[in-house]
């Protein structure tokens, strides 16, 4: 019934899977006949503390008794608690709220061509920022551009992991190079571990800026707050939302060394009261109760796990902390349904790679539950 009126009253950007769900409690998740999944996509990252946490709870209702939003005509002590404490724990300087994940990266366009005056771009191939137009332009699939062209102009495409690639097509009209830490959509790719410092050595040496985009990576996920904190850099740009606010909608660009003027950009919902202080909340419990540590030391676990498995169906297994990559040598995406009749929320991505992004509060013995079912699922 939910799935028909679903088919009916919501637009076909989504395939979406076969069942319906509820409510949910830490990494578990409910449907409408009280069946139990163990969710291992957390809403794509967006979740780190799991579902109906107890300190977003009670910083929901703390917001549900004051006021949700007063616009940004005012500061508000969320917005700017929220604010400083992403500076300290980015090492960068300033913020500017959205809501999702593809504004925040449209803001870093703006931004760096606001302080450059200049308007080309470097991208990688198979990147993923976003489907609005400007985010749009910086993604590499063809499936997402094509019927949407003319797109904005400028953009250039290189190969992701390759630093010459980089140096060479940089020119003198380059505002900024954007690059994600671990590319998320293509697959779960890790770059050669020097990647980032030398894109950063080049950037400077260049006079160009360096973006990061750490939508997917950020939060923690790595088993650090932001994936670029483990290279010892700082990009002038960094851009997150996801997993930011446990799952509501927020997108922030922290910069550093440049700044917006009034009339350059803006949102009304941004950084609204009511998110900023579930976006705080879920910063703190990060912290405090060690999530990173955790996310480092599950993440191997359960690469360790898998590759002990030894199974010839897998050709490789990758990433870092919680985000994790599962490349089979055949089509993955049938496995989905396999996986949801053993009670497991899995996604794939790029048709051979089952990426796995749980919670970051996700235990051993919930991991174990895991693997035994994907023995029997991946033969
Ligand atoms: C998901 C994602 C985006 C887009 O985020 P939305 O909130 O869906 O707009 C941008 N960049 C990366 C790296 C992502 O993974």
């Amino acid at each position: 019934m939910i799935t028909k009126d679903g088919q009916n009253y919501i637009m076909n950007t989504y395939k979406r899977y076969p069942i319906t769900l509820k409510n949910g409690k830490g990494c578990n998740v409910y449907d409408h006949e009280g069946n139990e999944y163990l969710d291992m996509i957390s809403g794509i990252a967006c979740c780190p503390l799991g579902h109906s946490n107890e300190a977003i709870k009670k910083a929901i209702m703390e917001s549900a008794d004051g006021f949700t939003n007063i616009s940004n005509l005012f500061y508000t002590e969320q917005q700017v608690k929220l604010a400083k404490k992403l500076v300290e724990v980015s090492g960068m300087e300033k913020c500017f709220f959205g809501n999702s994940g593809t504004e925040a990266n449209e803001a870093a366009l703006k931004l760096a061509i606001a302080n450059t005056k200049k308007h080309e771009f470097i991208a990688c191939k198979n990147a993923f920022h976003g489907r609005t137009f400007g985010s749009l332009s910086a993604t590499w699939e063809k499936k997402y551009r094509t019927k949407f062209k003319p797109l904005v102009s400028k953009f250039k495409f290189v190969e992701y992991g390759n630093t010459n690639a980089i140096e060479n097509t940089i020119s003198d009209k380059t505002a900024a190079v954007i690059i994600e830490p671990i590319q998320g959509e293509a697959g779960i790719i890790v770059p050669p571990e020097d990647y980032l410092k030398e894109v950063r050595e080049i950037c400077d040496k260049k006079g160009v800026l360096l973006i990061i985009d750490e939508v997917q990576t950020g939060n923690g996920r790595t088993g650090t707050y932001f994936e670029y904190l483990s290279h010892s850099i700082k990009p002038d740009i960094v851009t997150t939302a996801k997993g930011l606010a446990n799952g509501l909608p927020m997108g922030v660009a922290i910069a550093k060394g440049i700044d917006f003027e009034p009339g350059d950009h803006a949102s009304t919902f941004g950084g609204n009261s009511f998110v900023s202080s579930v976006a705080l909340t879920t910063i703190e419990t990060i912290f405090k109760e060690n999530l990173m540590e955790n996310a480092k030391n599950i993440g191997e676990y359960i690469k360790n796990e898998i590759q002990m498995l030894n199974k010839k169906s897998i050709k490789d297994i990758r990433g870092k902390g919680l985000m994790i990559g599962i490349e089979l040598r055949k089509n993955a995406k049938e496995k989905v349904a396999e996986f949801i009749s053993k009670k497991i929320l899995i996604s794939v991505v790029h048709e051979k790679t089952i990426r796995l992004l749980p919670p970051l509060i996700i235990n051993k013995g919930e991991v174990e539950n895991f693997i035994s079912s994907f023995n029997e699922v991946v033969k």
